[in-house]
């Protein structure tokens, strides 16, 4: 279970200790962007590098590219996503707010089921289940809110619009003249950029199929229902990685890709009861999709998915292919054959990552009649790795407490403090996740030339002398698990 009903916790903390910012606050926010301040940057750097290793140091067949934001226009047509890459959207006339029309009568489905309204709630499930069959999907969802006086969440009003699709690319101008064939895309996934070197990795690289390419890099939607924090941006970063396969062996290593990802989860350590897979119906996926399946997440506002696993097959280059009239195909030498190559994608969204570390290692505890607020997440993932005080501000003390950090610093984060008192300092680094903190005493000078080491998940203190500090940590590190 989550240790939060909801997410404002976790807003507020990340905003009082400098995780993540509401962009260009002091103009009144932009919707549905933000900044990460100090230790928000830590932590997304740190989980990115823990995606990263696992992708590319730990698979001798996996390799990365660093494509740019912007790519040729054709490339959004080849896709889909000029075409397809649409939500329907509906607005109420009063209010003039926008909405997606099926997430709307989700949303009433909902209500129906919770005043214990269930034969209703199946019955318009089924009707939005098949949206698409009886007209088109923008008629028959409409029909559905209007058949069923579906209000509108905010005003209450029962004033629609028609339901129409709003496509969720940025548009940009390229270069100074502005005529229609300038425009380019802010790219919305981070995949075709990807897909367009899968060439170029191939004849400069010493892989060949089955391989990988890895990317992690910013991605632009713009959504229209963006209400969830960084659950879901209009400006966002990707993690993904497009494995190449021989068709007819895609099924197994679509299989396992899933298991390694649901693994890589539970590594950087969330907690497994927190997570799960959750299958896309056949009929329910995305057009270049044969299987999808997501990662969900346990988060305050319920189940969502943080990462999306798929057999793409050979839509992607097939389409390439085709739109730049270059060949993408693969020559087996070993098999003496030809193909286009089947891809599996993984595909994580960095800042929901980020929001799921931050949700599952909240823990509210009492403490000696105190509230004490800590984020027990990985140590690999912590923005400060270690805090190093001398217990009071005495010229002795701060010199070795100086000396421990500089020494630390080569291989951690180290945030040195003297401010306050001991208690409080080390509730601030229980804010900011912190895992190990070392304290100097008057007996580190006076009698023993050992240090404090407190523990941040149990609380736990150990003295330990001064020159195996180091080793202390490190295996803390090491043997880390998740409470
Ligand atoms: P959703 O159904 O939540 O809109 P999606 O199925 O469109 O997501 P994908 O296109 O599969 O998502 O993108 C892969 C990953 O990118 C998602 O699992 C998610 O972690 C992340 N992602 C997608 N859209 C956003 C967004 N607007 N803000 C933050 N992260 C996002």
């Amino acid at each position: 279970m989550s240790n939060l009903d909801s997410l404002d916790k976790i807003v507020s903390l990340a905003k009082a200790r400098g995780f993540i910012f509401q962009s260009s606050e002091i103009y009144g926010g932009l919707s549905a962007v933000y900044d990460y301040g100090p230790l928000g940057v830590e932590l997304k750097r740190n989980i990115r590098n823990a995606w990263w290793k696992e992708m590319t140091q730990r698979h001798n067949n996996i390799v990365g590219v660093d494509a740019a934001i912007f790519m040729h226009p054709k490339v959004w047509e080849a896709s889909g996503h000029v075409g397809g890459f649409n939500d329907p959207m509906i607005d109420d006339k009063q209010s003039k707010k926008r909405y997606r029309a099926d997430m709307l009568i989700e949303q009433y489905i909902m209500k129906l089921e919770k005043d214990g309204k269930a034969d209703k709630a199946t019955e318009i499930q089924e009707l939005l289940d098949t949206s698409g069959t009886r007209k088109s999907l923008t008629e028959d969802l409409y029909d559905i809110i209007i058949e069923n006086e579906i209000r509108s969440p905010d005003s209450g009003a029962f004033d629609w619009t028609e339901v129409r699709q709003f496509n969720l690319m940025f548009k940009t101008q390229f270069g100074a003249t502005s005529s229609e064939e300038d425009g380019v895309y802010l790219r919305p996934e981070t995949a075709q950029g990807i897909f367009v070197n899968y060439k170029n990795v191939l004849d400069t690289s010493r892989v060949g199929v089955p391989f990988g390419i890895a990317q992690t890099g910013k991605a632009f939607r713009n959504e229209v229902v963006a209400r969830q924090f960084v659950f879901r941006m209009r400006e966002f970063e990707q993690m993904e990685m497009q494995y190449f396969v021989e068709p007819g062996t895609d099924a197994e290593a679509y299989d396992a890709w899933k298991e390694k990802r649901i693994s890589w989860h539970k590594r950087i350590g969330i907690r497994e009861e927190n997570l799960r897979f959750a299958d896309h119906p056949q009929d329910k996926l995305a057009h270049y999709a044969l299987a999808a399946v997501d990662v969900q997440y346990q988060f305050p506002i319920g189940w969502q998915e943080v990462e999306g696993i798929h057999n793409r097959s050979d839509f992607d280059l097939t389409q390439h292919q085709e739109f730049s009239g270059k060949k993408l195909d693969y020559f087996d030498q070993k098999a003496g054959k030809r193909y286009v190559p089947y891809v599996i994608e993984t595909s994580i969204g960095l800042d929901r990552c980020t929001l799921m570390v931050l949700c599952d290692s909240y823990r509210e505890e009492e403490v000696d009649g105190d509230k004490r607020v800590v984020l027990k997440m990985h140590p690999e993932l912590a923005p400060i790795q270690v805090g190093v005080f001398p217990l009071i501000k005495k010229g002795p003390l701060q010199e070795i407490a100086r000396k421990i950090e500089a020494d630390l610093r080569e291989d951690y984060s180290v945030q040195y403090d003297e401010a306050g008192s001991i208690g409080k300092r080390y509730r601030r680094l229980d804010e900011a996740g912190t895992p190990f903190c070392v304290t100097v005493d008057f007996d580190t000078i006076e009698q023993d030339q050992k240090v404090t080491i407190r523990h941040r998940d149990d609380m736990s203190q150990v003295r330990v002398d001064i020159d195996k500090v180091g080793d202390v940590i490190r295996d803390g590190m090491k043997n880390w698990k998740a409470e």
